[in-house]
């Protein structure tokens, strides 16, 4: 039986980690600033209405400064990039994100292209994403979800280098960069995707299983090799009338199979998702303690 990778709680060790390191920040220097993030949204989408908050709140029990920039609907490519240049501007901002997806008439790549890389803690600037596939260079930041799968393997000790690891996805935000930091880290990485033939055969020779494709329950216990650590990025939304919201979250993996062959995997909810906002506040402070010259 699987041991569990409780996200939770290892987000929270970082989040109280990062809340202590501010504190002796304060302490060590009179008069410094707090760290500063700003969130822009666009437009008034509940689910991003809801990851703002958690972000917010997030934020300001860990001690920085959030700063929640509410744009309409109907602003245009123009106003938000006038924000974005605003915020990039100001001293007291150490990072900065633009809530995704932007309204359709927006040019996201254009928007996320005027954050200045040195404040972009979701690490999808051209900049960032071109230093992180340079062997030899390192971004400003790494996105945070693939960050945070980083740190979940190496806080439940599983060991990465030399090992066979294999993605199940390939955007921008999650399968590329975690292959890269997986292969940085010298595990030998294949990647899957919508197109692969015979996936189960390819994903049975994994020892390291990220699961980052939106399918629900996808990858059965069946497809995996006895003894592989399985990580699983999906959040798909069930009906369920039990529930309060009206919804469960269900992941890329049956975690019911995997538990049984994998030798630990990580739950939905509560596994990959707290990591996220845990390395945003990671970022932020790297972002601030970079500004203080203590980086
Ligand atoms: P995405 O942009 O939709 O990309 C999905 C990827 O999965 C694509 O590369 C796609 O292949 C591949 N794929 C789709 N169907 C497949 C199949 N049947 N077999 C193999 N590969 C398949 O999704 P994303 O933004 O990376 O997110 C992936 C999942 O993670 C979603 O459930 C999302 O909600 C979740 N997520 C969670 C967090 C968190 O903090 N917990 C953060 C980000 C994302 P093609 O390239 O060929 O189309």
């Amino acid at each position: 039986m699987a041991t569990l990778i409780d996200g939770k709680v290892i987000a929270d060790s970082i989040r109280s980690e990062i809340s202590s390191e501010l504190r002796q920040i304060m302490q060590d220097r009179a008069g410094a600033p707090r760290p500063g993030l700003a969130v822009i949204i666009v437009g008034s989408r509940k689910d991003s209405q809801t990851y703002v908050r958690l972000k917010q709140k997030a934020a300001e029990e860990c001690g920085f400064i959030s700063t929640v920039i509410e744009l309409p609907e109907t602003s245009t490519t123009e106003e938000v990039v006038t924000k974005v240049q605003q915020l990039n501007a100001s001293a007291a901002i150490h990072g900065m994100i633009v809530q995704l997806p932007l309204p359709s008439h927006v040019n996201e790549a254009h928007v996320l292209e005027q954050i200045s890389p040195s404040k972009d803690v979701d690490g999808l600037h051209p900049t960032n994403v071109g230093l992180l596939h340079t062997r030899g260079k390192a971004p400003f930041f790494v996105p945070c979800t693939p960050l945070g799968i980083m740190e979940l393997l190496k806080r439940s000790n599983v060991v990465v280098s030399g090992k066979r690891a294999v993605v199940i996805g390939r955007s921008n935000i999650v399968g590329l960069p975690v292959a890269q930091l997986l292969l940085q880290a010298n595990a030998t990485v294949t990647i899957c995707h919508s197109k692969t033939v015979r996936i189960e055969d390819v994903v049975r020779e994994a020892e390291i299983v990220i699961a980052a494709c939106g399918q629900r329950e996808l990858i059965r216990g069946s497809w995996l090799r006895p003894g592989a650590a399985v990580i699983d990025v999906g959040t798909n939304a069930v009906t369920d009338d039990t529930k309060k919201a009206g919804y469960r979250l269900v992941g890329d993996v049956h975690f019911d199979e995997a538990k049984a062959v994998a030798s630990c995997i990580t739950p939905v909810p509560g596994g990959v998702g707290p990591m996220t906002i845990a390395m945003l506040l990671n970022n932020t402070m790297t972002g601030y303690k970079r500004s203080l010259g203590l980086m």
